[in-house]
């Protein structure tokens, strides 16, 4: 029987709710689940493709080419399940679904309400996909209480109504405030986040509670008193020293053990939690450090390259060391007086993805500047295509190339491809189309250049990896570069569309098309990004 775990959040925003869920996830699959994690997101953009990245982070993009919200990062990353389309929705999926429905007559003259038609949009969004599992685990976005939020809180109360208790579970994760000027820990917004949720109809199984201090005993009575929850139920969810430690924390306060307990489930076998140690001790105990300067528009909020981030640490992780992130904000480098002391004392250069102009010429700069020094430099979509028009303007002396992303560049090196292939199918894009859904998204294959770096790197010569772009590069930009030393070493299948370039005279220097920081894992860090550190490990003991 599939069970269906709901996680809401209280008291504040940004609790790390995404992150308990993942980790919870880990640790069903530890015990031997197979566990399926969803995001509903009460927001009413049809989904975060459009937002911006300073405001909701990272985009993340799944195999099958949606565009959602970056939890799923961590779900995946977690645990190795690859997410779907049908893990994130949002408000406004959900209405869009039900306008287009209704516009086609199909619900014969109804009336159409919140509840029922928009809360069972939603549980069917819940229940939909879900046969090969035995524990679907569905975060409910924002905090209870918020307008937006009500439907969703409604339909999970009614799933847990029609299937009971034995098929469901209500997990609340609150704050648990300590306030240093009364050395006291106060309950009480924990309570009332609790009171809210009950005012809904939901009454919360465990309360997963985040704190600087432990919880004292008294402090645990009272919330499960207060809040209807046994005291073993009062999960205490300390502040953890690295996301890749959180399940080996809920772990051993019992998270998953309660969850069982409460689906009275007897299990004697304990998670099996080998890969977790070892990443813990691999990120206690590195032998030693690189330096990765990430030259990015959004770098004001670390989110907008949480997979990235992620990925270098995953980087490091492979080869025994810790990467510390050096931001530069790349428009502080477009201008050609700037002060480009910001790439000082660095071992490697990572640029990043990105759109629009701003910051354009800074990631160039930058590009330029690894190129000349030979710094590792990793270039990644926008990353790559702004190096291209860097060695088409410096190295190949075309003053007058660009990418028609903006400007009217005289001769584009970059440029919108009004179709493609994907397998058999042909795919279209047009200009001053819908910004959301005319890009190239989702996994694309690829092959490699028999004897290139990329193909020693993977070990294969044929790859998929996930794409979210507009432009590509043109064939003229691969006629222009490729007798001067730059090797178009990846490229569609049907040879069209650049995928990676490789500079041949440089320690490495490579650029992709894709998004290789979506598919790495802590346990399975992506080839490339084991790679590029190993590269910064060598440059480390060059100066
Ligand atoms: N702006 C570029 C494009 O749309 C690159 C996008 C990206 O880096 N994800 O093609």
């Amino acid at each position: 029987m599939k069970r269906f775990i709901f996680i809401t959040g209280g008291v504040v925003s940004s609790l790390g709710k995404g992150i308990a869920s993942a980790a919870l996830g880990a640790l069903l699959q530890a015990r031997g689940y197979r566990v399926r994690l969803r995001k509903l997101d009460p927001y009413l953009n049809v989904d975060p493709g459009t937002m911006s990245p300073t405001q909701h982070g990272e985009v993340y993009v799944t195999d099958d080419g949606a565009e959602t919200d970056l939890d799923l990062g961590h779900y995946e990353r977690f645990t190795g399940v690859a997410a779907r389309r049908s893990d994130n929705t949002t408000t406004g999926r959900i209405y869009q679904s039900i306008i287009e429905r209704e516009r086609k007559g199909d619900f014969l003259g109804a009336t159409l309400q919140v509840i029922p038609h928009v809360t069972d949009a939603i549980k069917s969004f819940v229940l939909n996909e879900t046969d090969d599992v035995d524990f679907v685990l569905c975060e409910i976005g924002g905090t209870v209480g918020d307008i937006e939020g009500l439907p969703f809180f409604e339909a999970i109360r009614q799933l847990g109504q029609e299937l009971g208790r034995r098929q469901t579970i209500f997990i609340h994760l609150t704050l648990l405030p300590y306030l240093t000027s009364a050395g006291e820990m106060k309950t009480k917004p924990t309570q009332h986040s609790v009171k809210e949720l009950r005012s809904i109809g939901i009454q919360p199984d465990i309360l997963l509670c985040r704190s600087e201090h432990p919880i004292p005993p008294e402090e645990r009575r009272k919330i499960a008193l207060f809040c209807n929850v046994r005291p073993e139920a009062v999960i205490e969810a300390l502040d953890a020293k690295h996301i890749y430690e959180v399940p080996l924390e809920y772990g051993s306060r019992g998270l998953d053990r309660e969850v069982l307990r409460h689906f009275e489930i007897e299990s004697d076998r304990p998670p099996q939690m080998d890969r977790w140690t070892s990443v813990s001790e691999r990120l206690r105990a590195p032998d030693g450090s690189v330096t990765v300067a990430v030259v990015g528009k959004y770098v004001a909020l670390h989110d907008a390259y949480k997979s990235v981030i992620e990925a270098l640490s995953h980087g490091g992780l492979a080869n025994r060391v810790k990467v510390n992130l050096k931001w530069v904000q790349s428009d502080t480098l477009d201008r050609a007086d700037c002060d480009a002391s910001a790439l000082d004392d660095i071992d490697a250069v990572l640029l990043p993805g990105g759109f629009g102009e701003r910051g354009a010429l800074g990631k160039m700069r930058a590009a330029q500047h690894a190129r000349r020094l030979k710094l590792p430099c990793f270039g990644i979509c926008y990353g790559m295509q702004l190096s291209v028009v860097e060695l088409a303007r410096n190295l190949a002396g075309v003053s007058g190339a660009g990418t028609t992303e903006f400007g009217d560049p005289e001769v584009p090196v970059v440029s919108l491809m009004s179709e493609w292939m994907r397998g058999n199918e042909r795919e279209m894009r047009q200009q001053g189309g819908d910004l959301g859904g005319t890009m190239r998204l989702g996994a694309y294959p690829a092959v490699l250049k028999p004897g290139s770096r990329v193909a020693s790197i993977y070990g294969t010569e044929t790859i998929s990896e996930r794409h979210r772009h507009r432009y590509e590069v043109t064939p003229s930009a691969v006629e222009l570069l490729s007798p001067l030393g730059v090797v178009f070493s990846g490229m569609s299948p049907d040879g069209r569309l650049p995928e990676i370039f490789e500079l041949e005279d440089h320690p490495w220097f490579i650029g992709v098309q894709f998004h290789p920081e979506l598919k790495s894992r802590p346990f399975e860090p992506h080839p490339l990004f084991t790679s590029f550190i190993a590269a910064a490990i060598e440059q480390s003991r060059l100066v």
